[in-house]
């Protein structure tokens, strides 16, 4: 398997899909990368919150994404985030920064500076990203792609019990706001809009388990691989 390309697996989806828990699941069943692309962006929303940026000047936002120096560390949970050496694998989870990252994210500078750095990790292929623009922009020559999606009562019933499992008090109203007015936010967008990629297969996780979906995934991948 020569073309890196072939081992690149994209997935993106709305909020709550359970995109960051089946890629993370996937990669290690495969040995590969995982990049939680999401985390890349909250890191850089938590920076300019840390730094008091005016978060409606986008050349000070890009110029700040360019300097932070993000680290992205696998563990047995997820990913270890750090800005400029300092950890903040925590912080970027908190309610702050989930509300301010669109303030961010559509900043064309961020996402260029983001966006190299990851097409960087996927260079040399064996790398499963999730985010919002894996299949349209970053990554457009994966072999494989997937659209992770599900109903909003699921996904923010599923974003609901991971706030709670780490102790934040959240209400499911309030989550399922949050989630409907994010994805609106990020379809809506001038600059990489969450949209399916025309060759990416939908898988509704509504009424799977993550199992299923991590089989299900894989069972698209080898196909895509063998192509
Ligand atoms: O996936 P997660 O909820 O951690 O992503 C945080 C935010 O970062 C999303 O709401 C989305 O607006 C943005 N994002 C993005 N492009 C990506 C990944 C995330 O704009 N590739």
């Amino acid at each position: 398997m020569d073309d890196p390309n072939l081992t690149v697996i994209a997935i993106d989806g709305p909020a709550g899909a359970g995109k960051s828990t089946v890629a993370r699941l996937l990669a290690r069943r495969l040995s590969y990368l995982y990049l939680d692309t999401g985390a890349m962006y909250r890191a850089v929303t938590w920076q300019a919150l840390h730094e008091k940026a005016d978060l409606d000047d986008g050349d000070a936002l890009a110029e700040l994404a360019r300097r932070t120096q993000l680290k992205l560390v696998p563990d047995a949970q997820g990913i270890r985030v750090f800005a400029n050496g300092r950890e903040i694998t925590d912080e970027i989870r908190s309610p702050e920064v989930t509300s301010k990252v669109s303030y961010i994210d559509k900043v064309p500078g961020v996402r260029e500076a983001m966006v190299k750095l990851q097409r960087e990790f996927g260079r040399a292929g064996r790398i499963v990203a999730e985010g919002r623009d894996m299949g349209t922009v970053v990554f457009p020559d994966a072999a494989c792609k997937i659209y992770l999606d599900a109903s909003v009562d699921a996904r923010a019933g599923r974003r609901c019990q991971e706030l709670r499992g780490r102790g934040v008090d959240a209400c499911l109203a309030d989550v399922k706001r949050d989630i409907v007015a994010r994805d609106a936010k990020t379809m809506q967008r001038e600059i990489a809009p969450l949209r399916q990629a025309d060759d990416a297969v939908r898988v509704d996780t509504t009424h799977l388990s993550v199992d299923e979906v991590v089989d299900e995934i894989s069972r698209i991948a080898e196909s895509r691989q063998g192509m």
